[in-house]
């Protein structure tokens, strides 16, 4: 059973690249469509935009976190087709200076996920990337590394409510397990009270 990631970027001759790919055609059809309507709806707005980054190899995801660029070291939703770079375009140059909240608000009308809040503005994040939006939640990266899941045409992440919610209280999640007092991993001591 086949999927864009299997049957077309994977077959891709960028599949290896080490350079930036730009190429829409490397988006997932859905994906790439909403990144393509929001271009437009910003263009609309008097804002012109680029899209600056599509595919990205794992060469180039490894390149860019040991920049600090970015906090996945292997692999990125970018890998797969579902995420999207996109920047302002100042005097035909790429811009990421500026406030790109209205992207935020153009990637939630439109189903895409916004860096600049990984779907869940009420939390404060450690990472953020302004000029970043994904067809996945952050939850579900896990599976979608793995290899385990792929979203489907109509897959909308912010009906993905046990996941989205899943990536909203990650951060303090931990398994809940006992912890261990330093003071518990010593051996009993002789003078050890009852
Ligand atoms: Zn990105």
């Amino acid at each position: 059973m086949g999927n864009f990631y299997t049957d077309v970027i994977s077959q891709d001759p960028h599949f290896q690249s080490v350079k930036r790919v730009s190429d829409p055609s490397l988006l997932e059809p859905t994906t790439r469509r909403l990144v393509e309507g929001i271009v437009s709806a910003a263009s609309a707005m008097g804002i012109e935009l680029m899209i600056y980054e599509t595919y990205r190899s794992q060469a180039r995801q490894q390149e860019l976190f040991n920049q600090g660029a970015t906090k996945l070291r292997a692999v990125g939703v970018h890998h797969y087709g579902l995420a999207c770079d996109i920047v302002r375009v100042v005097g035909g140059e790429p811009s990421w200076k500026g406030d790109f909240s209205f992207l935020g608000q153009l990637a939630h009308s439109s189903g895409l996920i916004w860096g600049g809040d990984w779907g869940a503005p009420d939390i404060k994040h450690s990472f953020v990337d302004s000029v970043h939006v994904q067809r996945c939640t952050v939850a579900r990266q896990a599976d979608l590394f793995a290899g385990a899941w792929y979203p489907d045409a109509t897959y909308n992440p912010y009906e993905d409510g046990q996941h989205l919610f899943a990536s909203v209280t990650e951060p303090s999640a931990k398994p809940k397990v006992k912890v261990r007092t330093p003071a518990s991993n010593k051996p009993a001591s002789s003078k050890q009270r009852t």
